[in-house]
């Protein structure tokens, strides 16, 4: 069975590919840092260049599985997923 999403046109598409934790590593519908314990959901396009759509699971509606803090976690941002 196949998902299909709809992308909202306000979110924002990027053509690299870092690795969580990287400070470009943001997601393309908040904005923040994507972090090496948190759920991650990376989509390509078809189109050429290749663009990557990527986001926390929790932006796209998921009930994540608990997220684990990474040591790149800015405590100042919150602490609700930290334990
Ligand atoms: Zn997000």
């Amino acid at each position: 069975m196949h998902q299909i999403f709809f992308l909202p046109p306000t979110d924002t598409y990027f053509t690299d590919s870092p690795s969580t934790c990287d400070p470009a590593c943001l997601c393309s519908h908040c904005g923040q840092i994507i972090h090496a314990g948190q759920n991650i959901v990376r989509g390509w396009t078809d189109e050429t260049p290749r663009r990557e759509y990527r986001y926390h699971a929790r932006c796209l509606g998921f009930k994540s599985r608990d997220e684990l803090a990474c040591d790149c976690f800015d405590e100042t941002r919150g602490s609700a997923n930290v334990r």
